[in-house]
């Protein structure tokens, strides 16, 4: 729930028709009990049903979200929405990429026949891009009878050998009947010291795999990552406001969280178009809609059957919108009218472009974001496609550019449907194309954000969403206390 005094603090503001941003306010302390580090807790929504361990979210990007960055976002406690400037098929399988990062367990898993050669499992390899090389072996009945990996094909000196010739026999290979948990698992193959546990029907077929080294992960390391119910990866993807989104839908599902129907603007009839034929389809499934900026546009997407709504038109720091069109509302307000709308549908809403400093995550969220989504803070990363650039005074940088640029219209259908730009004649850009500062690795820049949402935490004595909403009361500053907030004064250190 949103606090009465926030409330109070955006109904003066709208008396005078001011809309702020992140610039514009800050947060006040609270006198509380002190409240120790370990009792807080960010946990969030990302949709109705896909949680959130950390509010991060990487954005729809070309130059951000391919299948990289998801796994470093879900492996962080947040997730990655992969872009949807790539061809439905290769989209499809940055998703599935990202959902068998970590296959806690692989069902029906892929088996090659005994009689097979070695050379026929490479082909199908090479065919359908697997980049695993461990199959259970079955015989005419599909019943298991022994287990071809890595090093079998390694030690394979002759490709056109059976592969009951080169796999490891049945009897050699450990195996369990029926149910078996991930923590069993993970027991039975570090005692018995085996990569592989298949697990078998009563009619001795394989029914699923364990893999060792997911699983030792999922015990060992994951506690942080943000996964579904079989312990993999979450992922969301973007999908255009076109026929094409709900084929899109179609291709993913299987591997797929959340669909985020991604337009610029999410309020027209092509996104609630959209957003009805995939909730028609696939009820299952939670649909993010966006973008929007007005309490009365993400109340209608409610009211469509949303499970959340993605708010920014014109703050993103490669976005031009607001110049070219004149449109768009300072972030603040318009996360906070949006929020504000749909708190009684239970839907959260995810506060879209606009992150500078790690300070504006924690007021996105006391305004009422439930995440916040970001390109720049993470396009200048490790895990972001693209090269590591030097430039001539010897900083190192990455390309990022709007999805609305000149230059994604160019290379990208889903750029020009988000912005209704045609492929040729007269275009308008409504964002640029620019480079950032190469930051490293994903976990430092998520890092140095959590750090200073818990240092927030701290100040306002909050130890999770709620009360951070309830209880932190906004400011409004000036322009001297923008400059105040900052160092000032101060000479830059001599190099
Ligand atoms: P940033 O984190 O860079 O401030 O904002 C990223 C967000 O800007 C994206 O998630 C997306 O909503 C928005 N965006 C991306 N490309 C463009 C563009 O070319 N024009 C506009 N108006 N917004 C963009």
């Amino acid at each position: 729930m949103l606090s009465e005094a926030n409330e109070q603090f955006f109904a003066d503001m709208a008396t005078q028709h001011l809309a702020l941003t992140y610039d514009d306010v800050r947060l006040e302390t609270r006198h509380a009990h002190n409240i120790e580090p370990s009792e807080i807790d960010v946990s969030s929504q990302f949709s109705r049903n896909v949680g959130l361990r950390r509010p991060f979210v990487s954005a729809a990007m070309d130059t951000v979200t391919t299948s990289e960055m998801a796994i470093a976002m879900a492996e962080s406690g947040g997730i990655g929405v992969i872009h949807a400037g790539l061809e439905p098929e290769i989209q499809k399988s940055e998703v599935r990429r990202v959902k068998l990062r970590m296959n806690g367990v692989i069902d029906s898993p892929v088996t090659v026949l005994a009689t097979d050669s070695v050379q026929e499992v490479l082909n199908l390899c090479e065919s359908k891009g697997y980049d695993f090389r461990t199959f259970p072996v079955v015989d005419s009945q599909k019943r298991f009878v022994g287990l071809l990996t890595g090093s079998d094909f390694a030690f394979c000196h002759d490709t056109e050998t059976s592969v009951e010739g080169a796999m490891t026999p049945a009897s050699n290979v450990v195996s369990r009947t029926g149910k078996v948990s991930i923590q069993e698992a993970y027991e039975t193959m570090s005692s018995e010291k085996y990569k592989t546990l298949p697990i078998l029907d009563e009619k001795g077929q394989v029914s699923h795999m364990y893999l060792h080294s997911d699983v030792s992960r999922i015990v060992n390391e994951s506690e942080a990552f943000n996964v579904d119910s079989d312990g993999r990866l979450l992922v969301a993807a973007a999908i255009p406001t076109t026929n094409e989104g709900l084929e899109r839908v179609r291709l993913m599902r299987k591997y797929l969280d959340v669909a985020v129907i991604d337009s610029a603007n999410g309020d027209s009839f092509y996104a609630f178009k959209t957003l009805e034929a995939i909730k028609s389809e696939f009820p299952d499934l939670d649909v993010v809609v966006g973008n929007v900026s007005t309490g009365d546009s993400a109340l209608e997407l409610a009211i469509a059957g949303a499970d959340g709504v993605k708010v920014g038109q014109g703050p993103g720091s490669i976005c031009t919108t607001r110049i070219e069109t004149g449109i768009g509302k300072p972030q603040v307000t318009a996360v906070y009218e949006c929020a504000r709308a749909v708190e009684d549908y239970g839907i959260p809403v995810c506060a879209d472009g606009g992150i500078t400093n790690n300070g504006d995550i924690s007021v996105a969220l006391v305004v009422g974001a439930a995440s916040v989504m970001m390109g720049n803070r993470l396009a200048g990363t490790k895990e972001a496609p693209g090269d590591i650039l030097q430039r001539e005074d010897g900083s190192m940088v990455k390309l990022y550019r709007g999805m609305g640029s000149a230059s994604a219209f160019n290379d990208s259908a889903a750029s020009r449907e988000r912005y209704g730009a045609q492929l040729s004649g007269p275009r308008l850009a409504e964002g640029v194309e620019s480079f950032v500062p190469y930051r490293g690795e994903v976990a430092s820049v998520l890092e140095m954000c959590w750090l200073g949402l818990r240092a927030s935490f701290g100040y306002t004595k909050a130890r999770n969403l709620n009360e951070l909403r309830a209880e932190t009361k906004l400011i409004r500053i000036t322009n001297a206390g923008l400059r105040e907030s900052h160092p000032h004064d101060i000479m830059a250190p001599r190099r």
